[in-house]
């Protein structure tokens, strides 16, 4: 509901109370008596005079006294429209002209204003009854309400002191207004800005508000001057409920500038609107802080834009990812031999060379392993490229189960598998290549082998990186090689070693035999 104007609010509520004094007087001392009462009681003893009168002319049995004398007592007084003498059996014995028209039986036999009814005894008895008719009485509550003294006195209270009340409340309040003390040209000033501006006194109520503030959203005028900026409703929705949290009550207290604080509206001032609040503490000479001063930045198309350009920086964010994982995809299908799971001849070459490097950087020691399945062009001539395949399948995968973590392992060509291993000398590097050797031969016996299957078996060379003869990788795995055709030249599912060809500590050459 709207809030009425305080000057008017004060008006009503002095109007109000005089009044109220009024009717208390009223009813202390009477000060306004009732003119119908008045009238009522000088109507009921004129009857009962009439009717003395009447029983006095009636004793001496003067009836044609009495018709004259009530016919003058009704010309004497406008008031009276009739009078009648009604003996107890009912007959009017004496009138004035028209009295039974005029006459109303009262309700439940008692007067009223306009009837009077005076009962007239003879003897002790009751002989009848003098009945005298007046002008009718006011009509309704209302009516007779209007014609009380009170009610006028208090009509006419009301609207003399409402008037002066509010031309008086009107001047006063021009002086009582904290905001009457701004000199004009600093209100100008600060509604130029177009931040929402507001001075607060020490207790947090607004001096001053410039035109940008009556701009915000939420903001109904005139609900400001006055009032604590904390009460204001359409900011007290998105306060903190604990007041000590309101950036001007921190500056009041500590007397230190607040920045930056964040409002976020309800919704009535406009769903998901936002204010960022600034504040500043204005201090008297001696430095005590006697209000401050508060903006107000509607930010909310600010803050729409930043979480739009979020949002959009997230997705791209999440395309980069997914762009990153779909090229790592790619590397690895492009790198992987899609039958052995090994790396590819080139990725395998290109990784082994990294290793190779590092171990010659270090001086660490690098051996590489060359593998080769024995009579191959057999099985796949006799059992099917199918079986063949499934050879090839089972090396790789027992090769990078065996060595996956402590070798580059990469399908070199055909049934020819590569294997580098950084860290390991040439002695070392024979041991576990006779493992793997068995291990694959284990395996198809496992997996292959049957009546109709072929044994699966390999041959292996190996051979340890020597910086001093060997430029590349490539060489290195030549000198394997030939550990690898000397192991098929002594009967295959074998490894051979190739001695070292510089140093004191070259390997000797391993030989072990399949079992
Ligand atoms: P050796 O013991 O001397 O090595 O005799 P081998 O029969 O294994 O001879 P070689 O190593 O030269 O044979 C290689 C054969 O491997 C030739 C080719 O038909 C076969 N091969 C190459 N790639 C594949 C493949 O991906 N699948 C199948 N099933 N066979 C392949
Ligand atoms: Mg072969």
């Amino acid at each position: 509901m709207k809030r009425l104007n305080p000057i008017v609010q004060i008006t009503l509520a002095l109007t109000l109370l005089g009044c109220a004094v009024l009717v208390t007087a009223q009813l202390m001392w009477n000060l306004f008596p009732d003119p119908d009462q008045r009238e009522a009681q000088w109507r009921q003893a004129h009857a009962e005079s009439a009717a003395a009168q009447t029983l006095f002319m009636l004793e001496r049995n003067l009836l044609e006294e009495l018709g004259r004398t009530l016919e003058l007592a009704v010309k004497a007084d406008a008031r009276i429209r009739s009078i009648g003498i009604r003996h107890a059996d009912g007959r009017l014995l004496a009138q004035t002209a028209a009295h039974a028209t005029q006459w109303v039986v009262p309700a439940e036999g008692r007067s009223t204003l306009s009837h009077v009814l005076v009962p007239i005894h003879s003897h002790d008895a009751r002989w009848g009854q003098l009945e005298m008719a007046f002008d009718a009485e006011p009509a309704g509550l209302l009516v007779a309400l209007g014609r009380h003294p009170l009610a006028v006195a208090v009509c006419h209270f009301a609207l003399l002191a409402g008037l002066l009340y509010w031309l008086y409340l009107r001047r006063a309040m021009v002086q009582l207004d904290p905001t009457a003390v701004i000199p004009e040209r600093i209100r100008a000033a600060y509604d130029v800005m177009s931040e929402g501006v507001a001075l607060l006194d020490a207790r947090g109520r607004i001096l001053l508000v410039n035109s940008a503030f009556h701009a915000l959203p939420g903001t109904r005028w005139p609900e400001t001057v006055g009032k604590k900026l904390s009460a204001l409703p359409w900011l007290a929705a998105g306060l903190p409920a604990d007041t000590a949290q309101h950036p001007w009550t921190q500056v009041m207290r500590t007397g230190l500038t607040v920045s930056g604080h964040e409002v976020r509206l309800g919704n009535d001032a406009g769903a998901g609107r936002r204010l960022m609040i600034n504040c500043a503490p204005i201090a008297d000479e001696s430095g005590h802080v006697r209000g401050c001063i508060v903006t107000f930045d509607d930010v909310s198309a600010l803050q729409r834009v930043n979480e739009t350009l979020s949002a959009t920086l997230a997705e791209l964010q999440a395309s980069k990812r997914e762009i990153e994982r779909q090229n790592q995809e790619l590397e690895r299908l492009a790198s992987q031999d899609s039958l052995s799971g090994c790396l590819t001849r080139g990725a395998g070459l290109e990784r082994g060379s990294a290793a190779l490097d590092s171990a010659r950087a270090q001086g660490t020691a690098l051996s590489c392993m060359l593998i080769d399945i024995d009579d191959f062009k057999t099985v796949n001539d006799t059992f099917g490229h199918g079986t063949g395949d499934a050879v090839v399948r089972l090396v790789g995968n027992t090769m990078q189960a065996m060595l996956g973590d402590q070798a580059v392992i990469s399908r070199h060509g055909g049934d020819e598998f590569v294997a580098v291993l950084p860290g390991r000398d040439a002695h070392a590097c024979h041991a576990l290549a006779d493992h793997l050797r068995r291990a694959i031969q284990r395996e198809g016996d496992q997996e292959i082998a049957d009546d109709k299957s072929p044994r699966v078996t390999v041959s292996i060379g190996v051979a340890a990186y020597d910086a001093a003869c060997m430029p590349d990788l490539t060489a290195l795995i030549a000198a394997a090689d030939e550990g690898l055709y000397e192991a098929k030249a002594q009967g295959r599912n074998c490894v051979r070693t190739v001695p070292g060809r510089t140093g004191s500590g070259a390997t000797q050459s391993l030989v072990q035999q399949a079992t």
